[in-house]
């Protein structure tokens, strides 16, 4: 039975949980037409419920990478490649129209007005989606963009402190880690910039130390969104939200599954096969104070499948992969120190042939080798060196319990 909808800015509004609603044929065809997906909807029915549909994980739109590139060629309204991860060799590739669905976003989430400047801090290049989001916002909203990118170190972030006084910046935009990069250099020095007045973050969560960061600065009003590179923005928040709930977007179906949040994305222009897509994290529906009118979902912890260290996404066994097919690597496990803390990092325990080099050169041609083929990762540490610790050992011991050697363990320090 179908739920009750309302028509908001030409989509039915859907609940978080709808796997009883009929998807439009042309939705199923994003995934059906795909040569690499085909057969997965050989025994659909003719006008299929979401939940006659499979479900797609991240390793089934990996496997569309080259027949999705040929999709972006055939785009007359052009189209743009972007990166989620994956290696050098083979990243893995989303393909978003020119638009990135911006007009639609912001008739739901519109952070920004004429007059606004905004600082836009994340990293231009590397196949990055965030940079490009957040220029087109400014663009769309009549603000002025200001593309300086991922500051790095403490004595960047100072060098620009006058710049962001002259143009009388009011908007910052980045993941939390690099906002509060900014905004802690603001009050080492004790400076407050009187036009500052907004926050626009994604890409991680908005963790507490980041947030203690933000209320002692103050004045500060947040804007989120969340979503992923394959589905692009799902869900938004602004000032009166709770900072880990979203207001859903209009044409982005969700259903929560055994916990975990599927997507479905109805918009006419979407080229990425996101049909019930699982994009990696628990959630659960919810409500907001504020006063949008779009149904609202709490993101919960990540779902098993990837992993997500600092504002990177993975698959468990990609680190794992990439260290092993280094020359001289032996065995490996990759272990998560502390991850999803302001100070989580990444040791990369290996053992190596017997060679003439000391532990040191060792771990340091490991380092460096496994970051040329994790390219994403390398963007992100790149002035974070500490977060990729390399640790030559004799041997991995397996889990005493389960007599394992699990290719990717956390660990508390
Ligand atoms: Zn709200």
């Amino acid at each position: 039975m179908l739920q009750e909808h309302s028509s908001t800015n030409g989509y039915e509004r859907h609940e978080p949980s709808s796997a009883a609603t009929h998807v439009p044929s042309y939705v199923v065809d994003l995934a059906r037409d795909l040569p690499s997906l085909k057969s997965r909807y050989s025994e659909i029915p003719a006008h299929p419920m979401l939940s006659d549909l499979p479900i797609l994980t991240k390793k089934d739109i990996n496997s569309t990478r080259l027949d999705l590139i040929s999709r972006a060629r055939l785009c007359e309204s052009g189209s743009i490649l972007l990166g989620s991860g994956g290696t050098t060799a083979s990243p893995k590739v989303s393909v978003l129209p020119s638009s990135l669905f911006m007009e639609s976003i912001t008739q739901s989430w519109s952070p920004l007005e004429v007059g606004d400047v905004v600082v836009n801090a994340n990293n231009g290049g590397e196949l990055g989606s965030m940079f490009p989001f957040f220029h087109l916002l400014c663009q769309i909203s009549g603000a002025v963009a200001i593309p300086l990118g991922g500051l790095g170190t403490k004595e960047t972030i100072d060098t620009w402190i006058d710049f962001l006084y002259e143009t009388k910046t009011t908007a910052l935009a980045g993941t939390p880690t690099q906002v509060a990069a900014i905004l802690e250099r603001l009050i080492h020095m004790d400076i407050r910039l009187p036009s500052l007045r907004k926050v626009l973050w994604s890409g991680e969560r908005f963790n507490a130390s980041a947030r203690r960061v933000v209320e002692e600065y103050g004045q500060l009003d947040l804007y989120g969104v969340y979503g992923s590179t394959e589905t692009w923005v799902v869900g938004y928040n602004g000032p009166a939200c709770p900072i880990d709930s979203f207001h859903v977007l209009p044409y982005q179906i969700l259903e929560i599954v055994d916990g975990s949040i599927l997507v479905t994305t109805v918009h006419e222009e979407c080229l990425n096969p996101i049909v019930r897509y699982r994009i990696g994290d628990y959630g659960t529906q919810s409500s907001c104070p504020c006063d949008s009118l779009d149904k609202v979902i709490t993101v919960g912890k990540r779902d098993d499948e990837q992993i997500k260290f600092l504002s990177i996404l993975f698959d468990r066994d990609e680190p794992y992969e990439a260290v092993m097919a280094l020359e001289d690597v032996v065995e490996a496990q990759i272990v998560l120190v502390n991850l999803g803390s302001a100070d989580e990092f990444m040791e990369i325990q290996v053992v190596t042939r017997d060679h003439v080099e000391n532990s040191d050169q060792v771990e340091h041609r490991i380092c460096s080798s496994f970051l040329k083929s994790m390219y994403r990762l390398a963007h992100e540490v790149h002035d974070r060196p500490e977060r990729i610790r390399v640790r030559k050992v004799n041997e991995i011991p397996p889990n005493p319990r389960t007599l394992k050697t699990p290719v990717l363990r956390m660990e508390s320090r």
